[in-house]
């Protein structure tokens, strides 16, 4: 089993069709979290979701320029999820704390030691690490391609067992999701590019990252020897099959290593 995890979730999990927080569906994810951390596991969560709670509490906003608009609904979207996080988290008699970053804060030694240590130090006192890009002041090279990105940087940097990607879809198809005659493929191996075709075009609506740059990251995660399970962040208890030994989604490793899910 594994014993250390960077979990990924995406907008689309967090947030509801009309782009407000899936309040529901949030705190069940910290359940299973909580459920996780119960059974020994230690994990960092990497969360999307500012910029659409930044949606929800201002409203309609009149359009002052696109990096402008994303910094102002990041900047009070973070504080309305980390105050839901707060809570939820709280209910299990946890803590979480607050991690944003940039890109650059992986491109320097002294910026990313930093960093470690701070993980390293919060994940000591039983503190859940909740990560997102720092949308506030990540303009043009500062910025990710996406928080998948992020994870997989997250993921390699703390050496964990395993990544977890959640969106709103069960992983790689080898066809449209939503087609009949699509199947799921369960296990793709990191060595094997070809498995790209299968890739949709499609992004679904609020997140940045679509599966392309999900597989773009799981792939150099899984070649780092950290598996990826890509898994849909919306079917009740997709977490708790992380202890149970089979995942309903795509898991995307090496494939000489050695099993240990
Ligand atoms: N950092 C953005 C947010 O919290 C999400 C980026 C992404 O969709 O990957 O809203």
């Amino acid at each position: 089993m594994y014993k250390s995890l960077v979990i990924k979730v995406g907008t689309n999990v967090l947030t509801r069709p009309d782009g407000r927080l899936d309040v529901t569906n949030i705190s069940h994810l910290v359940d299973q979290i909580a459920g996780l951390k119960r059974a020994g596991i230690s994990l960092v969560l990497v969360s999307s979701g500012a910029v659409g709670a930044g949606r929800e509490v201002l409203g309609a906003q009149e359009d002052f320029g696109e990096v402008a608009r994303r910094q102002v609904l990041s900047a009070v979207g973070q504080v309305r999820l980390m105050e839901l996080y707060r809570q939820l988290f709280a209910g299990h008699g946890l803590y979480c704390a607050q991690v944003l970053a940039t890109k650059g804060d992986f491109r320097d030694d002294l910026h990313a030691d930093n960093m470690l240590n701070c993980f390293r130090a919060l994940l000591l006192d039983d503190v859940v690490p909740v990560v997102n890009e720092n949308d506030v002041v990540a303009v043009s090279e500062l910025m990710f391609t996406d928080n998948d990105e992020l994870a997989g940087l997250v993921a390699r940097m703390l050496k964990v067992d395993a990544l977890v990607i959640l969106s709103s879809v069960d992983g790689l198809y080898d066809g449209p999701p939503e087609a009949a005659d699509s199947r799921l493929i369960q296990e793709v191996d990191a060595g094997d590019s070809s498995v790209l075709r299968f890739v949709q075009e499609k992004k679904t609506s609020f997140g940045r990252g679509g599966m392309a740059s999900k597989l773009e990251v799981a792939i150099q995660t899984a070649n780092a020897d950290i598996p990826v399970l890509l898994g849909n962040g919306r079917r009740q208890e997709v977490l708790l099959n992380l202890s149970r030994g089979t995942w309903p989604g795509t898991v995307v490793r090496k494939v000489n290593e050695a099993r240990s899910e």
